[in-house]
């Protein structure tokens, strides 16, 4: 294993952890406070609505987490592969600066932007 894989898969490694942590605390700490207030306003409709509504919420944000823990695993898993750095699309090199600011990058900038692009939006009018 050469040092900028071993750096990178610390990095991957790194923000895996975080990312656990994070939701880890966000669980603990939103879910008790949901379930606080649906006690004390078990009678007040509106606020039994409210604190549905937080619920949702929270489901929204843990799968955008589940999204990135996903993305994370894909990464090191290219990474086993020697594929990490290298773009999934048009398989050019990933730039170092890329890698460090989002470390489960699977493309490069372009081929990123044109997948998230909404179907139809470079079409000339
Ligand atoms: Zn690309």
């Amino acid at each position: 294993m050469n040092t900028s894989t071993r750096l990178h898969q610390e990095r991957l490694e790194r923000a895996r952890a975080e990312l656990l942590q994070r939701i880890a605390q966000e669980r603990g700490g939103r879910v008790s406070r949901v379930d606080m207030a649906a006690e004390h306003d078990v009678r007040d409709f509106e606020n039994r609505a409210q604190a549905i509504s937080e619920r949702d919420d929270e489901f929204a944000m843990n799968e955008h987490e589940t999204a990135e823990l996903g993305a994370l695993d894909a990464a090191l898993e290219r990474l086993a592969a020697d594929l990490y750095g290298t773009c999934k699309d048009c398989g050019v090199h990933i730039p170092e600066a890329r890698l460090a600011a989002y470390p489960a990058a699977l493309r490069c900038i372009d081929c990123q932007t044109t997948s998230e692009a909404p179907v139809g939006s470079n079409r000339s009018r």
